[in-house]
């Protein structure tokens, strides 16, 4: 026994609180405080269930004989400090035994008797003692079933209510430390010691004489989070028989397809629903309510959260918000941020049955479903069909991005979560499955090899969930995103608060409208290269790269110069009043360039040359290691005209946007810097072609010129960089492949293998590492902002859409991030709740 009662009588004023007891025991006594009619119970601490885990009983006697009134009937319900971290499942009527039976039989007939007495020994040898349940099925009444109970347990079976109660606390407090309980709760975040707490309630008994029975109500939608009230009522049945049983439950509200308990007990309905709006009120929150009624009478057993969907989550906090139950600032704390990267993307319905066909990485979000196709040629053909499709490839390249717009989803053998795949999917909202270990793509074949050898031919379904990184036979069914007022109003609130800019990664018009919809600070990536892709410039630039001399490759760039003038006067237009941020051209040269034998011959034909020779200038421009060898930076030093049209297209797109009415804020970023000779060689030219521009127009207009800072180096040197620099943004996504001396492309391969080894937390491309990657962004802004107190500072990688880098470029002071469009919802609620719970930020 233990010295003290190890257990408290939920009153009004009882000590009772969530970290000790549980939230259902708090949940309880809060009902108990509305003066709810809740049947009288008791709280068992997480301490005590401990205790009866290791063998150490309170005194039950003692517990007993806190409920007045024979006979005694209990339930036991878990009560878990957050109530997603689950708990074992309730067990009802304890205390049946020969002695109650014949008193009920005397009060509430035989029938009713039977009933409860089966059901409890049922239970109590099924689900506690943990008898199987086969021999059990043929007994139907109480005497069958305590025979076979004694058959298996060669005992009596027990008719003292502390004996059961006994082994019923201690079957729970074990199921709590089971493995897969601690599992289950620990990925939902729970700590390593959560307790649980139980509580022991007498049983309100939906069996009896006239209208008796049991039932289940919430007020709110769970999918939508409109007012609804939704659920089911069982006569003569306890505890969530009505909700199991749905055939023989009525339903709450009037209803064509059935009964209703509004028409049965239109008294006891109208205070179900005065609970609902009180619950609301007192407990801030849309509550599920378990309640039996009682020959007429109702009583309430339990509250919990009322479960819901993303959309239902959102459209709750904001309306508990507006009627001002909660402050916006809880409404704000309240929604998960990836809740509403759900809420923005098709997903997958949670009811569907789908089988795994493989697993990768999660690279871009929300499910789809289509045939496979495995080249651009056939993905633009299935749009033209109006025939969804999901576009196969080993990894993709430029090539591919024609396919990538015309496809549904896309899934890679290859890559991770910053490879080409993800960050195009990502910035076109297109679901992406990378690095899917375990099949094989042979895109010659046109086919896929499964690890157990099935093969998948094009034309056969099969469906992505890019949230999950699951591919999934056939076509599984899924739900469409919602964007609704409560979205909108969360976005507001979240631009209120929070104290860092979001900007968004926007190459297209596309991108760049959607930015807008979502209310972005500017654009903070302008990645120039994804406007080449199209097909006819494609062809120009490839014109470009095979150009032999100056005057020729001159004439290529004449010809892209007012292409690229067209799409930054777009831009500037759109995105008039903000800035827009655009980095000059960063791939190596020859990833503009074909790579398969249809494609080499198509350019051969276009550039009319001979295919050999073609071919050779494609092999010659390879390097060992393209993703340090000639690009960014050092093609605009080493073929300086690009920069110099691409510089020259921004300047003209500004006078012409201007000339349109636009208020345009031109920004130009150097990517994959190294040294501050690289900047200042850039800068001189830039300049020089602003004076031009800005002579040839006669028009004035300002820019500001920074630098991309994802090499180490530049992160180190970031004091001299910033001396030539207005702002500088941190690029994660290579900063992070360098400073691991990770290929971004090829760490898919072995990365769950290191995550699940525990050698590194977390894939570092798809969340930042603070402890390595993080020390050089403190590094290079402290030096950057001493070099130049008012140099702006950003990140604009990958992880400028993840809560945690949000949270920690906040707090060293930088000015914004800029993440895809996509993610900015999630990004700024991000951004307000790091400002709501973080410290004051330095600069
Ligand atoms: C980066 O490296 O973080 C970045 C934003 O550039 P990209 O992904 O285009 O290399
Ligand atoms: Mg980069």
């Amino acid at each position: 026994m233990l010295d003290t009662p190890g257990f408290t009588p939920i009153t009004p004023t009882a000590d009772i609180s969530a970290e000790r007891h549980g939230s259902r025991a708090k949940c309880l006594q809060r009902l108990v405080r509305m003066d709810l009619s809740v049947p009288q119970t008791v709280a068992i601490p997480f301490n005590t269930v401990r205790a009866i885990a290791g063998g150490k009983m309170p005194d039950l006697n003692h517990l007993i004989g806190l409920f007045e009134g024979q006979p005694l009937l209990l339930s036991v319900r878990s009560s878990s400090q957050t109530p997603d971290w689950g708990g074992p499942g309730a067990v009802l009527n304890i205390g049946m035994n020969d002695k109650a039976h014949a008193w009920l039989s005397n009060t509430l007939g035989d029938c009713v008797a039977d009933e409860i007495y089966l059901r409890f020994i049922r239970s109590f040898s099924i689900e506690v003692m943990r008898l199987d349940e086969e021999p059990f099925d043929e007994a139907t009444t109480p005497a069958a079933a305590r025979a076979v109970y004694e058959e298996e347990m060669d005992a009596p079976f027990p008719q003292d209510i502390a004996a059961q109660l006994s082994v019923v606390l201690q079957s729970m407090a074990r199921a709590w430390d089971g493995t897969s309980a601690r599992l289950l709760r620990q990925a939902k975040g729970a700590p390593a010691d959560a307790g649980l707490g139980l509580v022991v309630q007498r049983m309100a008994q939906g069996m009896g004489p006239g209208q008796s029975g049991a039932g289940v109500v919430q007020f709110i939608s769970p999918t939508t989070g409109e007012p609804q009230v939704t659920g089911r009522y069982m006569g003569q049945a306890m505890g969530r028989d009505a909700l199991r049983n749905r055939e023989n439950a009525i339903y709450l509200t009037r209803d064509d397809r059935g009964p209703s308990l509004e028409e049965l007990l239109p008294e006891v309905y109208a205070e179900l629903l005065e609970v609902g709006a009180r619950c609301r009120i007192r407990l801030r929150e849309e509550m599920q309510v378990e309640f039996t009624i009682d020959q007429g009478r109702l009583a309430v057993l339990d509250a919990v959260r009322c479960p819901r969907d993303a959309r239902a989550s959102v459209a709750t906090a904001a309306a508990l918000a507006r009627d001002g139950i909660i402050p916006r600032s809880e409404a704000l704390l309240r929604i998960a941020p990836e809740t509403l990267s759900r809420l923005l993307h098709r997903q997958i319905d949670p009811s569907a049955r789908a089988t795994v066909l493989a697993r990768g990485i999660a690279a871009s979000p929300g499910a789809a479903a289509g045939k496979l196709v495995f080249d651009s040629a056939t993905a633009q053909a299935s749009l033209s069909r109006d025939e969804p499709c999901i576009l196969v490839r080993r990894e993709t390249t430029p090539d591919d991005v024609r396919g990538m717009h015309a496809a549904d989803g896309v899934l890679t053998e290859r890559g991770g979560t910053t490879s080409h795949a993800a960050v195009i999917a990502r910035g076109l909202g297109l679901p992406c499955v990378t690095g899917a270990t375990g099949l094989t793509v042979d895109e010659k074949k046109r086919c896929i090899t499964l690890a157990n050898g099935t093969r998948l031919r094009e034309g056969d379904e099969v469906t992505i969930d890019g949230s999950t990184g699951e591919v999934l036979a056939g076509r599984v069914p899924t739900s469409e995103p919602a964007l609704d007022g409560a979205f909108g109003d969360l976005m507001k609130w979240s631009d209120d608060v929070r104290d860092i800019g979001i900007r968004a990664n926007a190459d297209t018009v596309a991108d760049a409208t959607l930015s807008r919809t979502f209310g972005v600070d500017g654009i903070g990536l302008c990645r120039t290269e994804h406007m080449f892709f199209d097909g006819s410039r494609l062809t120009v630039m490839r014109e470009m790269i095979f150009a032999e001399t100056p005057p020729d490759r001159a004439a290529a760039l004449e010809r892209l110069l007012p292409m690229q003038r067209d799409d930054f006067t777009e831009l500037f237009k759109l995105m008039s009043g903000l800035p827009v941020c655009i980095r000059l051209l960063d791939p190596p040269l020859h990833e503009f360039l074909p790579s398969q034998t249809e494609g080499i011959r198509a350019l051969a034909e276009a550039l009319d040359r001979p295919l050999s020779e073609v071919k050779a200038r494609i092999e010659s421009m390879q390097e060992y290691n393209p993703m340090l060898g000639m690009r960014g930076v050092r093609l605009g030093i080493a073929v300086p005209e690009i920069y110099e049209m691409q510089a020259r297209a921004i300047f003209e797109a500004t006078v012409a946007a201007r000339a349109d009415g636009a208020e345009v804020c031109p920004e130009i970023m150097i990517p994959l810097v190294t040294a501050r000779r690289e900047v200042e060689l850039v800068k001189r030219r830039i300049d020089a072609i602003a004076g031009a521009v800005r002579a040839e127009t006669d028009s004035t207009f300002e820019y500001r010129l920074g630098v991309m800072v994802e090499t180490p180096r530049a992160a180190l040197r970031a004091g001299e960089i910033a001396e030539t620099a207005a702002f500088l943004s941190f690029g994660t996504n290579d900063l992070t492949q360098m400073t691991y001396g990770l290929s971004r492309d090829d760490a898919g391969r072995f990365m769950s293998a290191y995550v699940n080894e525990g050698v590194y937390p977390e894939d570092p491309f798809g969340t930042l590492d603070v402890d390595g990657v993080g020390e050089l962004l403190l590094l290079g802004a402290s030096r950057g902002r001493k070099a130049r107190p008012d140099v702006t500072l950003a990140l604009c990688g990958e992880h400028g859409g993840s809560p945690e880098a949000i949270a920690f470029c906040r707090l060293a002071g930088f000015d914004y991030v800029s993440c895809s469009p996509f993610r900015v919802p999630v990004a700024k609620l991000a951004a307000a709740q790091a400002t709501l719970l973080g410290q004051p930020r330095t600069k």
